[in-house]
């Protein structure tokens, strides 16, 4: 008695629990907007994208209501929009981070930061950034003779402006000639031959340069870029060539001619273990110099400081594993570690944060102009006949709605309706099938995957099966995008780089649909996709299961 007792209760049908009603929270869940929205990026009541520019303050932003201002005024799409007070924002934070680390550690030096302006070259970036690092003297970082003659104009007292990248003559001429009208630019010598070449024009010009070098590190970058530094880098002087700079140096009587000694390990480091090893191997570089009596006065850490595109604070390809606060800590810590160790001066600490400054303050907005759903599809009447096919698949559909189905009853039912849509298909091919057969097929093959679906996830077996991932596939809408992912999202293409998408509007509201977004142009390659590179084993799951977003 007991028995069956217990039985008819396993085999009652349990009601489903009642979902949890949507909400903002869920979106900004979904969207992962705590790792990368660093509390500028929110929902609004209104179920909108909306911006905070100012912490603690309720001054915010609709992002919707700016973009139906910029169609009241026929402004084209697609469109950036900036935030100007974001960017403010990070260059305090960022400079607030360093004085803190400072002031914690009891750091005898001081920070002062230079904007690496091939981040974002604009115009007004520039100048927002060095308005707002006024108070700590933010400095520029340029790579080419073009941002050579941008950014000269910009550099007054007490700021620095650092020349990385290949400098041919003329460049090095300007930069001695803008030495001697007193501003404070450094070369960052890259190779050996830069700094005869240096010396060369300096005593044609009868003045005495000054310059930094950028080092080759032994250890290597993190992230996806890595190779920006390590032995293998393309860039940097190796230390025998800095150890024959510096005895050149001493044979000229200029050793206070080398003032800064840069690294750099390539944009969004992911580990800060990486960094702190870089920054001790660097500091140990720079107290040696100062212990033989070469005059350098500055610290350049580059830049990388990361920003959190990926979830939380895991470290994949698109996560970092550490913080603003933590970052600057880090750099700062390891430095007076080998300052105090070494009884070296504490030097002035320079960073060429780029990304990390301007990232957060601009939105790309893209109009949908349409979509492409796979399994909706219009109605349309049952042949008279029904082929052979088209009854084994209504059979398989019908199966499925009479009752609730197990994980390996719903993959079996997708296997039949996979081999009949496929039998169907050659039937086709081949002459034996009229056009209404085949669409009664095709309409019953997407119906039968609509409601295996759900039914795969909600069980959610682990290991996921191949054709749960399948399934996920082919049901992800297309969602044809106003754009070119070529121009605005390179580093997407080239290297699989994430960046945070979106909707912007109706997030009050349960997204039901799994889309992939398209661009215009002609090439496949238009897309964005999630991680195209990893296949492996344990990436898979979570790759496939980002590699769309929620609409
Ligand atoms: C690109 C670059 C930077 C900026 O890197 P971020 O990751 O944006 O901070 C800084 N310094 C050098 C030499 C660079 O090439």
């Amino acid at each position: 008695m007991a028995k069956s007792l217990s039985s008819a209760v396993a085999h009652q049908a349990v009601p489903p629990p009642e979902p949890e009603p949507w909400s903002i929270e869920r979106s900004a869940e979904l969207y992962r907007m705590d790792a990368w929205g660093d509390g500028f990026f929110f929902i609004n009541e209104r179920g909108h994208a909306a911006v905070r520019p100012f912490s603690g303050e309720d001054v915010t932003i609709d992002i919707s209501a700016v973009v139906a201002e910029i169609r009241r005024r026929n402004a084209g799409f697609p469109v950036v929009i900036r935030f100007q007070d974001v960017l403010r924002a990070r260059v305090r934070r960022l400079n607030e981070a360093f004085a803190a680390a400072v002031a914690e550690s009891g750091y005898e030096g001081v920070y002062q930061g230079v904007y690496p302006i091939k981040v974002n070259q604009m115009h007004e970036v520039v100048e927002e950034v060095l308005d707002a690092g006024q108070p700590w003297d933010m400095g520029l970082e340029c790579g080419s003779k073009a941002e050579l003659i941008a950014t000269l104009p910009h550099i007054d007292n007490g700021r620095l402006l650092l020349c990385n990248g290949v400098k041919d003559r003329s460049m090095l001429r300007l930069i001695l000639s803008a030495q001697q009208l007193g501003q404070q630019v450094l070369p960052i010598i890259e190779k050996y031959t830069e700094f005869e070449q240096l010396q060369a024009l300096a005593d044609e010009a009868g003045v005495s340069p000054r310059f930094a070098v950028r080092i080759r590190l032994a250890t290597q970058g993190s992230g996806r870029w890595f190779e920006s530094a390590g032995v293998r880098s393309k860039f940097g002087v190796a230390i025998p060539e800095l150890v024959a700079m510096t005895r050149e140096l001493e044979r000229r009587d200029c050793r206070d001619a080398l003032q800064l000694v840069h690294f750099h390990l390539g944009s969004q480091i992911a580990d800060i273990q990486v960094l702190k090893q870089a920054v001790t191997e660097a500091s140990q570089v720079y107290a040696n110099l100062v212990r033989q009596g070469i005059g350098v006065t500055h610290l350049d850490v580059g830049g990388g400081l990361g920003v959190n595109y990926g979830a939380g604070y895991a470290r994949d390809e698109d996560g970092i594993n550490y913080g603003l606060q933590e970052y600057a800590n880090a750099v700062v810590y390891a430095v007076k570690e080998v300052c105090d160790a070494r009884g070296v001066p504490a030097p002035v600490l320079v960073s060429e944060s780029g990304r990390a400054i301007t990232a957060h303050h601009s939105v790309l907005i893209v109009p949908v102009l349409g979509a492409y759903r796979p399994d909706v599809q219009p109605d349309g009447e049952m042949p008279a006949e029904p082929h052979k096919a088209v009854r084994s698949l209504q059979k398989t559909l019908d199966g499925l709605l009479q009752t609730s189905n197990t994980p390996s009853e719903l993959l079996e039912a997708y296997h039949d309706a996979k081999d009949a849509r496929n039998e169907a298909d050659q039937l086709f091919t081949l002459g034996y099938l009229a056009l209404d057969q085949l669409a009664a097929a095709q309409r019953l093959y997407w119906r039968i995957c609509r409601e295996v679906l759900p039914g795969l996830l909600a069980a959610e077996p682990d290991p996921e099966p191949e054709e749960l991932a399948e399934l996920k596939e082919r049901l992800t809408d297309l969602y044809l995008c106003d754009f070119s992912v070529f121009q605005s999202m390179l580093d997407h293409w080239a290297i699989g780089q994430g960046f945070p998408i979106m909707p912007i509007e109706r997030l009050d509201e349960q997204p039901g649909r799994r889309g992939v977004i398209v661009d215009l142009t002609c090439d496949s390659d238009g897309k964005v996709r999630t991680r195209p590179s990893c296949r492996c084993m344990r990436c898979r799951r979570r790759c496939r299961t980002t590699s769309a977003f929620s609409w």
